[in-house]
């Protein structure tokens, strides 16, 4: 805390993992030597750049930009990039410092990465937009690439950005680096099921955890937060297997449809349109829309899935959701719940499946994205989701093991922070002090 002060979001993912590898530090003295937890608490590096820019009106806007190289001890950099308007360093080191676990979980060889900027894309022009991304791209390139670090999407970052920093990198760098972004277009190199994949791999990670107690998302009421990209494609999945979602949101408000919403509709509000998720009661009168994000978890559901953004779920809103009878939560956001809210459903005995595992299938995919890139070759739909199933399937079951084998068993975050950080510190130990 003295080291990074003002770095709240940090703390807190660090404050998660470090309780959690408690018992493996008991076993394994070798992990408290050789300077491991110091080494992989600390960023490989962190870097700051200006973002200077022109609006419509003509004038010149100067954002922040931000990428954090975390750990590269089982691959290159990987992780997305943010733009919004709370983004900062300590947001940005949380990131990153959480994708070194998950992409460690998810068994392919990537190491951990996280970017973005304080720049507010709500609002912008394409015009705008584009020249942005191309001034962000400016700087970045110099420190990427597909055998260094893979830059993705996260908030505010879709098809159309990635797009567009795709063109600046080619053309400042001349040549066809097809792996240096993933998220890219199907026709330029991108991966079928990338976009589905967060959302769907969330909802199959929740489904292992309610086979395991003989439960389904069969009949199930599903409340989802965010109406992006993680919560559509979640809300997609759900529905595919009986679900009846009733609620969703964006960042000024939710709505609620008791007799399911129609997800095209906004899946056209938001992703075609760009509009506020409000709109949605225009075309379905029967459904109401509230202002505000956070009464959203007062809607009674069997399953919640926050996929909107950091602590959104407090300790008062866990207790609502556990009073109203809530059976599995799955974080398809990064870090959703606060740690008190993440106890209060633990010893609820609630199905909790932590960001990390749960929402691992969009870098999952992102992997296979950069193996079809190096291959010069694409997989259909079905084999990439296949694949995207398969892995999810894998990083629930490791989780699950690890949860036993440090005497927590049931506890995902447990086991899920133990599964994921024993790969990194031993290729760090067999890589020696660097
Ligand atoms: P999008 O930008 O596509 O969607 C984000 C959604 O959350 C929007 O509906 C947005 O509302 C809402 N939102 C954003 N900020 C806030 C806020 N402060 N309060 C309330 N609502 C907010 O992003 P993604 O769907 O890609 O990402 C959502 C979460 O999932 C993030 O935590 C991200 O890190 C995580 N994630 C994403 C992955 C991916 O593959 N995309 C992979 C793994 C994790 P509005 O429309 O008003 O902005």
């Amino acid at each position: 805390i003295k080291r990074n002060p003002h770095e709240s979001e940090f703390h807190q993912a660090v404050k998660e993992i470090l309780d959690s590898l408690i018992p493996v530090l008991t076993k394994h003295p070798k992990y408290r030597q050789n300077g491991i937890l110091e080494r992989i608490l600390e960023p490989e590096r962190l870097i700051t750049f200006r973002v200077p820019w022109v609006d419509d009106q003509g004038t010149v806007r100067v954002n922040r930009g931000f990428r954090v190289q975390f750990n590269s001890a089982i691959g290159p950099f990987k992780g997305g990039l943010r733009f919004h308007p709370s983004v900062n360093a300590s947001i940005i080191k949380f990131l990153g410092f959480e994708q070194t676990f998950k992409n460690s979980l998810t068994g392919q060889p990537i190491g951990g990465g996280k970017g973005g900027s304080d720049f507010d894309p709500k609002g912008k022009s394409d015009g705008e937009i584009m020249r942005f991304t191309q001034s962000f791209m400016t700087e970045l390139y110099k420190y990427i690439g597909p055998d260094i670090d893979v830059p993705a999407g996260d908030i505010g970052v879709g098809a159309r950005e990635i797009g567009y920093m795709f063109g600046q990198y080619k053309r400042i760098r001349g040549g066809f680096e097809a792996g240096v972004l993933t998220g890219k277009g199907i026709g330029y190199g991108g991966s079928l099921a990338r976009t589905e994949a967060t959302g769907y791999g969330c909802v199959y990670f929740v489904n292992e955890m309610l086979n395991s107690k003989g439960l389904s998302f069969e009949g199930s009421t599903v409340v989802v937060s965010g109406s992006g990209n993680v919560a559509i494609y979640a809300m997609q999945k759900a529905f595919q297997l009986g679900a009846k979602i009733v609620a969703c949101s964006d960042s000024n408000g939710y709505i609620y449809d008791k007799d399911g919403i129609h997800l095209e509709t906004v899946r056209r509000l938001k992703e075609v349109e760009r509009k506020r998720i409000s709109e949605y009661v225009k075309e379905h009168p029967n459904a109401i829309y509230v202002e505000g994000c956070q009464n959203i978890w007062t809607i009674p559901c069997d399953i919640a899935l926050p996929c909107a953004t950091q602590n959104e779920i407090d300790e008062s809103s866990a207790k609502l959701l556990i009073l109203n009878g809530v059976q599995a939560i799955g974080e398809g956001a990064n870090m959703p719940c606060t740690l008190e809210a993440i106890d209060a459903f633990l010893k609820a005995g609630v199905l909790f499946g932590p960001a990390k595992a749960a929402n691992a299938g969009g870098v999952a995919v992102s992997a296979l994205e950069m193996s079809q890139n190096s291959m010069r070759y694409s997989w259909s739909f079905h084999e990439v989701d296949d694949k995207l199933h398969a892995i999810m399937k894998n990083i629930y079951r490791n989780s699950v093991r690890a949860s036993e084998e440090y005497g927590a068993p049931g506890n995902l975050v447990v086991g899920a922070n133990i599964a994921g950080f024993l790969k990194v510190a031993d290729a760090m130990l067999a890589q020696g002090v660097i």
